[in-house]
């Protein structure tokens, strides 16, 4: 089978981050680490396993992350991954082989995958304390029990991913794709799911003020998921292009900031203080202080810089949620201490709590698809077939010209 495979190859790796600094395509070309390469189907693990046929495979910021190198060789995530890995854990497919011990679950059932490899597809007995909790994303056993070391589908070589003709799932991380949701939409449950999830693991109260930094997927899903669940919040996006702040406004955003490409951070915090009756101050070097703010931040973009930006943009003892795929960096870290912020990670998905009701974070973007409380039309904006992954790559840096919001590999089209 075709398949999109990343390895580690140490010269490859160091001449791609010197040559990508000018030219980022060197990251998609022969030089870099990444192939489309035709490998072996993967087997299933157990016989209560099911391999799926993709339709479409998701491709995610925290994919094209690892292909642009932008992760620190010292991060902890390495700890945790086994290159090669075979890339995609977003996406719908079909059911086309069912283990022996499979219960409920039939070929030709259209279906999304939970990609974390915890406990459950580990055959851990008992599980750890985080999945017994429903916690899975936060798993103690990732390197355990009866699969290799890996966190999830998309960053292992023994599963297969997304952005290949096949992979393998433990029947536990099945969902069902009801007829009434498309195979668009049913790619876009994973990154919504995680912004629903940021929303639940801090929920504004009525009539808190609410800014979200970042209008990708994840900001966007952010805004969409408020609009929804805290619609008595009151929601400010910073977006960076013209078609971000469009749909943002469309998503429930009262009030847009568009941050421009080289904006001085002086005019940036100026807005924000303007926004929320506080005040700015400078410090050396260009720092920025801002006296008041908003009640929660939400950083849906992951550096340091918009860190130190959410941890300054709240008031005292506000709350910071951080939804993007962070790195080590260098992040202001003084309103922990000066002023009391809290600051609060969200990883992945779990069995949420929501109207006394235990569901996992897909069921709870699906009812609300169902119920038409969410409409995700319009956000998978570019499609590509697996061939044209530079194409598809190349598209995606240059988010700016191309009008792009989320982008997929379509195994339907020939
Ligand atoms: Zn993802
Ligand atoms: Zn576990």
């Amino acid at each position: 089978m075709k398949t999109i495979r990343l390895d580690l190859k140490p010269a490859r790796w160091l001449a791609c981050k010197i040559l990508g600094q000018v030219t980022p395509s060197v990251y998609w070309s022969r030089l870099s680490c990444l192939r489309l390469r035709e490998v072996d189907r993967p087997a299933l693990p157990g016989d209560d396993w099911v391999r799926i046929r993709p339709l479409l495979g998701g491709i995610c910021g925290t994919d094209i992350g690892a292909i642009l190198q932008r992760s620190h060789p010292a991060s902890i995530l390495r700890c945790f991954t086994r290159f090669p890995i075979d890339l995609g854990h977003e996406g719908v497919g079909v059911i086309e082989e069912v283990g022996k011990g499979v219960a409920g679950w039939d070929t030709g059932q259209r279906v999304i995958v939970e990609p974390m490899l915890s406990c459950g597809p580990r055959r851990i007995d008992p599980a750890c304390p985080r999945c017994r909790a429903g916690q899975f994303s936060l798993c103690e056993n990732l390197s355990e029990g009866a699969l290799p070391r890996g966190v999830m589908i998309g960053t292992n070589h023994f599963t297969g991913g997304t952005w290949g003709e096949s992979l393998v799932a433990h029947q536990s991380q099945l969902f069902a794709v009801p007829d009434s949701v498309d195979d668009e939409t049913a790619t876009l449950i994973d990154p919504i799911a995680c912004a629903v999830h940021a929303v639940l693991r801090h929920t504004p109260a009525a009539g808190q003020r609410v800014i979200v930094i970042g209008a990708g997927i994840v900001g966007l899903g952010v805004v969409a998921a408020l609009h929804t669940l805290a619609p008595e919040a009151e929601v400010t996006l910073i977006a960076r292009y013209p078609h971000q702040e469009e749909l943002g406004r469309r998503f429930g955003a009262a009030d847009v900031i568009r941050s421009k490409r080289g904006e001085k951070k002086a005019d940036r915090y100026q807005e924000v203080a303007d926004r929320v009756g506080g005040k700015r101050f400078d410090a050396m070097f260009g720092n920025q202080a801002l006296s008041g703010g908003y009640d929660v931040v939400y950083d849906c973009i992951g550096t340091g810089e918009s860190l130190t930006d959410a941890m300054k943009f709240v008031h005292g003892r506000g709350t910071v949620v951080e939804c993007a795929t962070p790195t080590i960096t260098v992040v202001d870290t003084t309103p922990l201490w000066f002023a009391e912020v809290s600051v609060i990670g969200c990883y992945g998905r779990c069995v949420e709590r929501l109207n006394g009701q235990e569901m996992h974070t897909y069921e709870v973007v699906l009812s609300l698809l169902q119920s038409r409380r969410l409409d995700l039309t319009g956000l998978l904006t570019h499609t590509f077939r697996l061939e044209q992954y530079r194409e598809a790559l190349g598209t995606i840096v240059q988010r700016s010209r191309s009008g792009l919001v989320k982008a997929a590999f379509d195994h339907r089209r020939l």
